[in-house]
């Protein structure tokens, strides 16, 4: 066989998209920049006082993570999502939204939070070029939402008005149903939310409970949407019998009886959205994960630090795309190491 010198070969593919296995385009990069976090959901970090942050040192510095997103960029990675642990938690996150903001190909830039924070940064993190914003809350009634997060409700909502005014938009309201907390029975909210979200000319969606690591008492608190939507306040409200609409999400969204909007499902458990999925995951300190439940995961952070070239951090976006399963599975077994949403990021 003939032999080429090296420099014959082009140094990347005439195509160089993530591809799957299953044809499907990886376009979404979500990335958690801390696995800190000043809430303490016990369904996000289920043995939360045993729970071991990572040091400073094993996270991704920030010109890290910007190397990895204009690689990513490179092969077609557009969206970008931060997220954490709690990202306004990490010293300096405004700088970080700079600079993936610049990172030419990055066209939509959005972040996941728990609003406690966000009333000091909403503008600045606008200026910097955030685009949209995704606002993580349980409850509406302080007691029960102090109970369930260790936290305080009114910085969040003050945290929603100051995105709103810093004209961050769509905002959406992220709400986990948790039966016996905030969803079924006398106590539940579903309702409430969906006026608020309407009252703030925000979109909320309902997110299905899951299982992400044991120890977690999922089949108490799990309820599907299914038994959401059969609630007589929930259909006064919404309409139930329209098709459900798809985005490019992970969402299904009904419309809402009045006024103009919608109410958005994510319905992991009782409708896999692995379909359509286009996501990769970079945890704080570095793993590349292809799907959400699987374990699998590769550490880029340690490539990076011994001198990897770009060359060879394409290559392991290349082989995670390759690992991404068609359908994600959420097992029980007691030996599974699944992390907690803490860590690998929401
Ligand atoms: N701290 C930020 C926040 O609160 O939005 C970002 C990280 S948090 C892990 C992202 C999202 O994951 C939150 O909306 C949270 O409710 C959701 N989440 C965490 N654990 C979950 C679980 N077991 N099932 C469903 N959603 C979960």
């Amino acid at each position: 066989m003939k032999s080429y010198p090296l420099s014959f070969y082009p140094s990347r593919p005439a195509t160089d998209h993530l591809i799957d296995r299953f044809d499907r385009q990886l376009s979404y990069l979500r990335i958690s920049v801390t696995d800190r976090c000043n809430m303490r959901c016990d369904y996000c970090r289920p043995e939360a006082d045993l729970y071991q942050a990572e040091s400073h040192a094993q996270v991704m510095r920030y010109e890290e993570i910007e190397r990895i997103v204009r690689l990513a960029a490179e092969m077609g990675v557009n969206k970008v999502r931060i997220t954490g642990g709690e990202p306004l938690v990490r010293r300096d996150l405004v700088k970080l939204i700079k600079m993936i903001a610049a990172v030419p190909g990055i066209d939509d830039l959005s972040m996941t939070t728990n609003a406690t924070l966000l009333k000091k940064y909403a503008k600045e993190l606008a200026d910097a070029g955030l685009k949209r914003i995704n606002i993580s809350m349980d409850s509406l009634n302080p007691l029960r939402f102090r109970k369930l997060t260790g936290g305080e409700l009114a910085p969040v909502l003050a945290g929603i008005d100051a995105a709103m005014e810093a004209g961050i938009e769509p905002i959406k309201i992220n709400t986990v149903l948790l039966r016996g907390i905030n969803a079924g029975g006398e106590h539940c909210e579903v309702a409430e939310l969906i006026d608020f979200a309407l009252s703030k000319q925000a979109t909320i969606r309902f997110i299905e409970l899951m299982p992400m690591k044991q120890g977690m008492a999922w089949e108490k608190h799990y309820i599907s949407t299914d038994e959401i939507l059969q609630r007589p306040d929930v259909r006064a409200r919404v309409d139930v019998d329209a098709a459900l609409s798809t985005t490019n999400s992970a969402a299904r969204y009904l419309p809402l009886k009045q006024g103009q909007g919608e109410v958005g499902f994510i319905m992991p458990m009782s409708e896999r959205f692995c379909e359509g999925c286009n996501r990769l995951r970079l945890t704080a300190d570095g793993g590349l994960r292809s799907c959400l439940p699987e374990d699998q995961q590769l550490n880029l952070r340690d490539l990076i630090r011994a001198g990897g070239s770009d060359e060879a951090i394409r290559s392991v976006f290349r082989r995670a795309a390759l690992l991404k399963p068609e359908v994600g599975s959420y097992d029980f077994s007691s030996d599974s190491d699944k992390r907690s949403m803490i860590s690998i990021g929401g």
